[in-house]
């Protein structure tokens, strides 16, 4: 065989390797929901560099990304990956050269390291998913909407208490929870994961429990919370041992971020109109009918 030949023939060889191994990447149910590393997520200097400071940043960097300064942002990196269109681990050169390209496209340095700027400019992304909060930001509060849409869930979809959502709102999560199951995500000893714990909630009945218990979780639930539309809902992704699902404690929320339950909602609730408040794993927002 002569070297051009060969050279031709390896060159097929490998094309129809990553054609294979980037097939297996982008297909949606079943698979792992771990990080990819290795092989494919390896970059030039310039990103190499970058992944060893994202890998000091991920635990190891005071960020402030929802008003509230935190220790590291490996919470949102599940979020960050599937943003910046990468599979591979927040520590690989992989990542950073994702990171860079997003940056790029939104006119930011375009340095791969996750630092306020980067972190602000994802923020906004992700929040502007949220009809509701686009609402807010015009100063409008959506009026909740009459009793006859609001649904109640079934045996098994609540972690004990009844919860209501707009009906078409449940039809979705009920779609969605049956692939999720599919997938695997909901272990069979683990059967009340992704189960609601709340969705639709009276603003007057909000009002008056934020009063009795002096809680108003920063006046949010008193003045406009999300609940009031039917279209919020919040999952049970499970909590640390002693702590609640929708405690918001960084290490509560830090692990819930890395359950595969959570790691699929990240990748795959958006074909069924479900979109996340990321600093809060647990709450999602249905976008099939306007707020
Ligand atoms: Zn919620």
């Amino acid at each position: 065989m002569s070297r051009s030949l060969r050279n031709a023939v390896l060159l097929l060889l490998g094309l129809g390797l990553a054609l294979t191994l980037g097939s297996c990447a982008t297909r949606r149910g079943g698979e792992a929901e771990g990080w990819r590393a290795g092989l494919f997520c390896g970059g030039d200097e310039g990103a190499r560099e970058a992944a060893r400071l994202n890998a000091d940043g991920l635990t190891g960097v005071t960020v402030n990304v929802f008003g509230r300064p935190e220790q590291g942002w490996a919470l949102y990196a599940p979020q960050i990956a599937e943003t910046i269109e990468t599979r591979c681990a927040p520590q690989t050169p992989a990542f950073a050269a994702a990171l860079a390209r997003w940056s790029a496209r939104h006119g930011l340095p375009a340095s791969g390291v996750v630092d306020s700027a980067s972190l602000t400019a994802l923020k906004i992304t992700w929040q502007a998913r949220r009809p509701f909060v686009t609402l807010r930001g015009q100063g409008i509060c959506p009026d909740p909407p009459p009793d006859s849409v609001l649904a109640a869930t079934g045996p098994g979809e609540d972690l004990g208490k009844s919860v209501r959502l707009r009906q078409r709102a449940l039809w979705a999560y009920r779609r969605m929870v049956a692939d999720a199951r599919r997938d695997g995500v909901i272990p069979p000893d683990q059967p009340q994961l992704l189960a609601l714990f709340s969705g639709y909630r009276d603003p007057a009945a909000d009002a008056a429990r934020c009063a009795a218990q002096a809680n108003c979780l920063g006046l949010v639930r008193a003045a406009c919370s999300a609940h009031r539309t039917g279209l919020a809902l919040d999952l049970n992704l499970g909590s640390l041992p002693g702590l609640t699902v929708d405690n918001s404690a960084d290490a509560n929320r830090l692990f819930q971020t890395q359950t595969p339950a959570y790691r699929w909602l990240v990748r795959n609730a958006a074909r069924y109109g479900f979109v996340n408040y990321v600093f809060e794993p647990w709450h999602w927002e249905w976008t099939g009918e306007a707020p």
